[in-house]
């Protein structure tokens, strides 16, 4: 899978990106991340990238061509013209089911805002997907984007070692995950729940059931109700 990302700050996404187990999954050709420089892209002699806003208001604003020109390099690249997420505070909030979803592409481009964002126009030509990663706001889209493909890369066959690893996570059926234990049996006094030692996968798994059930409804009464009504209208058809 080849992630593009079109951003002021490369060295930024390149650096985030390439350690661990992503830095793994592209040196051994899983992955692929191309980082592209919109400043390349300028019309002007000192780069300049930005201007700004009409109407009034603080706050610069990236240019609509440099943006352009950079989609359309990647496209030229790609051989197609793959889905364009930009990263938004004003996009649908990121999920699990977003990232399974977006796993499924053989490219994607993350669009990278700066300063006050980017000019609308280009935004209304390019761009397919409008993300937020939450809430409150950051002051670029890099980190955004980092966190976006770390969580789609994962998806991506080949890229976790442990196969399962990947089946059997939080929000995968709409709960979060059972707590988990390792060695020692015993550690500060805490004991390794019985039922973990015994070998009886029936028991192990009808456990860790509960507990994810009971996780979700004191951590996250949302995602609880969600479930309920999701387990009700299953059992109605
Ligand atoms: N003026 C914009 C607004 O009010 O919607 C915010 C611009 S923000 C300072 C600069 C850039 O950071 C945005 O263009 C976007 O790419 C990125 N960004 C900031 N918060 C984000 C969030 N919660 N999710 C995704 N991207 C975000």
């Amino acid at each position: 899978m080849n992630f593009h990302i079109l951003t002021l700050f490369p060295e930024m996404v390149e650096h985030g990106l390439c350690t661990s187990i992503l830095g793994r999954a592209i040196s051994a050709g899983i992955l692929t991340v191309n980082a592209v420089n919109i400043r390349d892209f300028a019309f002007n002699k000192h780069n300049k990238v930005d201007d700004y806003t009409y109407g009034g208001g603080a706050g610069m604003l990236m240019q609509a061509e440099p943006v352009y020109l950079a989609v359309e390099s990647v496209r030229e690249k790609a051989g197609h013209i793959p889905r364009v997420i930009y990263l938004t505070p004003q996009g649908t909030t990121f999920s699990q089911s977003m990232a399974e979803d977006f796993s499924k592409e053989e490219d994607l481009v993350f669009l990278c805002g700066h300063y006050e964002g980017i000019d609308e126009r280009v935004l209304e030509e390019v761009v397919t997907d409008y993300v937020s990663i939450g809430d409150y706001v950051l002051t670029g889209g890099e980190l955004p984007a980092m966190v976006m493909i770390d969580a789609i890369a994962r998806l991506v066959p080949g890229v976790l070692n442990n196969k399962d690893s990947a089946e059997f996570e939080s929000f995968k059926d709409g709960l979060l995950e059972y707590p988990q234990y390792s060695r020692p049996e015993v550690w500060h006094g805490k004991e390794v729940p019985k039922v973990l030692l015994s070998g009886h996968h029936k028991n192990i798994e009808e456990w860790r059931f509960q507990q994810s059930v009971e996780r979700t409804r004191m951590r996250r009464p949302d995602l609880y109700q969600k479930w309920l009504e999701q387990k009700d209208s299953c059992k109605e058809s």
